[in-house]
């Protein structure tokens, strides 16, 4: 046995309950999922607060459950609606495991929350520790849960300096999870389990901190390797990360007012102040990042020339998928179509990439338009009938423009529905930059 091991092994667990349950009772944290701790509740709680913050999911949760109270409501609804009650909260798959799981409990459980582990374990979106969250806070089962706060609590308890995430300290790590809960054939309290568990998470998150534990303020100070050996720096012993890699997207405003214009005016030059009005949205496809949601037309910037640019105009690369993505998949008359200035610039992260998401402006010059194709873009997107008199090649457009339609999932959206939109959470901000700069004559 190496040291954690014995450490782990030689744990004074009864002791260590008692010192911990107490300390719990005057620090343990208060949250509406805990206050009234039903599996469903939980289990909403607990995939919300996968890779998000509590104090965010605080902002998300009341207004989820009063929308979906009960797993019917949650599995009736469509995933859109789903969507747009979890905008904001970022890793959208887990929504719609969410949706797909209450439809499974629905039909598979007869709208009861199954409490039996493998059950649980089954539902789509719920692992080995959501499972045991699940389980111990909604019902008080003897479950262990390993989180990024536990995770660490435990290691430094037995002064693990091995990498957290190697099957053999999982396998420890689980195992000193478990010993913490006592058995079920002692006398016990009701509500010892969740308490047990809630405590441990509570006390990894507010005192054994990633930096600096308060070691002072540790109840569990005395029984502590990493407090006894001065290793509370090297333990836990983390992956090192990876390299954040740098990248530029542009997001592109299609204004509909623009295009309607250029057919006019032969131009859409990007001086000319124009009126804004809706807006061009595709649906971003499935297995993609924030599969289901709308955002703007979006583009990598490949070429590395143009990686530190503000305008694009000259970036062939970009024209073309540009080209293909307005003519091909949205229905777009042929014409010379450039990426042009840089309006405003998001910043944000997906995994390990840090990107800056450039939002700017469509310059197309209009000399290729042909006056047959000229209306098919708007024929292609959905928007209210038109009106007067289009007669048959009305009629045929539509038809032809159909198959676009369904291959681009695209729509002019009005600004002023913005808000009503599930949209991605760059998409967001840029529609929170349009509303807030709507007024101002900037394209
Ligand atoms: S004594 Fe310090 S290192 Fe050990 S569990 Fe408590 S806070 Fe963490």
């Amino acid at each position: 046995m190496n040291h954690a091991e014995v450490a782990a092994a030689s744990f004074d667990f009864q002791r260590a309950r008692k010192a911990l349950l107490g300390w719990f009772q005057t620090n343990g944290r208060r949250f509406p999922w805990r206050d009234d701790p039903t599996p469903y509740r939980v289990w909403i709680s607990e995939i919300m607060l996968q890779q998000t913050t509590t104090q965010t999911v605080l902002g998300y949760f009341e207004r989820f459950l009063a929308r979906f109270p009960t797993v019917e409501t949650l599995a009736a609804a469509s995933e859109e609606e789903t969507l747009k009650y979890w905008e904001g909260l970022g890793y959208y798959r887990r929504a719609r495991s969410l949706r797909a799981a209450a439809i499974e409990i629905v039909d598979r459980f007869d709208s009861q929350f199954p409490s039996k582990y493998a059950d649980v374990l089954s539902l789509p979106g719920v692992g080995r520790y959501a499972a045991g969250a699940i389980l111990s806070f909604g019902f008080d089962k003897r479950f262990p849960i390993l989180e990024a706060n536990t995770t660490r609590l435990h290691a430094r308890l037995i002064g693990l300096l091995e990498e957290t995430t190697t099957a053999s300290a999982q396998r420890l790590l689980w195992k000193f999870a478990e010993d913490w809960l006592p058995q079920e054939s002692t006398r016990r309290a009701p509500g010892v389990y969740r308490r047990i568990n809630g405590a441990l998470t509570d006390l990894g998150r507010l005192v054994c901190a990633p930096v600096e534990p308060r070691c002072d303020d540790c109840p569990l100070a005395k029984q502590c390797a990493s407090n006894r050996l001065g290793l509370q720096e090297k333990v836990p012993v983390l992956k090192k990360k990876a390299e954040p890699i740098r990248r530029v997207d542009v997001a592109l405003l299609v204004f509909r007012a623009d295009l309607e214009r250029a057919t006019a005016v032969d131009e859409i030059d990007g001086k000319t102040p124009r009126a804004p009005s809706d807006v061009l949205l595709i649906r971003r496809p499935q297995n993609s990042l924030w599969a289901g949601l709308w955002d703007f037309p979006r583009f990598e910037v490949v070429d590395a020339r143009f990686a530190d640019a503000q305008d694009f105009s000259a970036d062939a690369s970009l024209a073309e998928r540009l080209q293909f993505f307005l003519e091909e998949e949205v229905g777009a008359p042929p014409r010379d179509y450039r990426v042009g200035k840089t309006i405003t610039t998001v910043r944000h992260s997906v995994t390990r990439y840090r990107v800056a998401l450039r939002v700017c402006q469509l310059v197309g010059s209009a000399t290729n338009l042909a006056p047959r194709e000229e209306r098919t873009l708007f024929d292609s997107l959905e928007q209210p009938e038109p009106s007067g008199v289009r007669g048959d090649l009305e009629t045929r457009l539509r038809s032809e423009s159909f198959a676009a339609r369904q291959a681009a999932e695209s729509r002019w959206v009005p600004l002023a529905s913005l808000p009503d939109f599930p949209l991605s959470s760059p998409g967001r901000r840029v529609a929170d930059w349009l509303a807030k700069n709507a007024s101002k004559k900037f394209f």
